[in-house]
């Protein structure tokens, strides 16, 4: 699943090839891809908007439209999107389909279904449903120590199940929230309002260490405008994973196997020595 650092790809991927290009009309194939339009509203509000820059808040991918309107589309677990010549064939699970000036498709296909677009106007963006409750960006400067040190000072959750919380904490999932926890070395299991100064800095800083990276490793991969895909347009970031999905494997600190356990229901991945309190 597509965490902060795959949907920044991806909307830089969509910023570089389609900003300045004209949606002369499209279609929502599936209705309840964009649940809040009927296909017919949805083809009206987009048709000859042309985009103007694509961005992205939390997972969200924002396509900012010349018309004062803004897509809104989450890619979930298999959204993907695709910039097609027209002859080439629609590819199985096509949700909805955007036209563009240029004699291209962008094709957005979700084979799980669980992908969400939704159009709204400019000026309501930041308080529509989706996006009002986000925490702040980890890039943006309110993301301080201070901060992460009050919001799990609020959270009678463990550490883990509070970093995955989008309303806490944006842009961490089940990947990188274990990534981050291993190099501060801190339990996952904690409560986390138990978690001192010393502690959160260390997790505030690994937790910026490990989006900044990971972003940097995709930004030197080559776009493939046929499959923009939330994996790294597929060139492919798990040989680099520490902990997450390295059951029995060494700690890189201690050598300790790396332990799994079920925990809220996924999977958490930490080393049983080094991250022991
Ligand atoms: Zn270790």
């Amino acid at each position: 699943m597509p965490e902060l650092p795959e949907v920044e790809l991806v909307a830089r991927a969509l910023h570089a090839l389609v900003t300045n290009r004209r949606i002369v009309a499209a279609e929502l194939l599936r209705e309840r891809l964009a649940p809040s339009h009927t296909p017919g509203d949805f083809a009206a509000l987009l048709r000859d908007a042309t985009v103007t820059h694509v961005a992205r808040r939390g997972k969200h991918i924002l396509l900012h439209l010349d018309n004062a309107r803004v897509l809104i589309a989450h890619l979930r677990m298999s959204g993907r999107f695709q910039l097609l010549p027209l002859e080439t064939a629609l590819p199985k699970f096509t949700h909805a389909i955007f036209y563009l000036d240029d004699e291209r498709r962008l094709v957005f296909s979700d084979q799980r279904h669980f992908g969400m677009m939704k159009i709204v106007n400019a000026a309501d963006l930041h308080t529509t449903k989706e996006l009002k409750d986000l925490a702040p960006e980890p890039f943006s400067p309110e993301f301080t120590p201070a901060h992460l040190a009050s919001v799990l000072a609020r959270s009678r959750r463990t550490l883990k199940e509070t970093l995955l919380n989008q309303t806490r904490v944006t842009g961490l999932g089940n990947i990188y929230a274990a990534e981050a926890m291993h190099i501060a070395r801190v339990n996952p299991f904690q409560i986390a309002a138990e978690f001192g100064t010393r502690r959160v800095a260390r997790l505030h800083r690994a937790i910026l260490d490990v989006l900044e990276e990971s972003v940097a490793h995709g930004s030197t991969l080559n776009v493939d405008p046929e499959n923009i895909d939330g994996n790294y347009y597929g060139g492919g970031y798990e040989g680099r994973w520490r902990v997450y999905d390295r059951e029995d494997e060494p700690c890189g600190f201690c050598e300790t196997p790396i332990k799994r356990i079920a925990h809220a229901g996924r999977s958490t991945y930490f080393c049983p020595r080094c991250q022991k309190r």
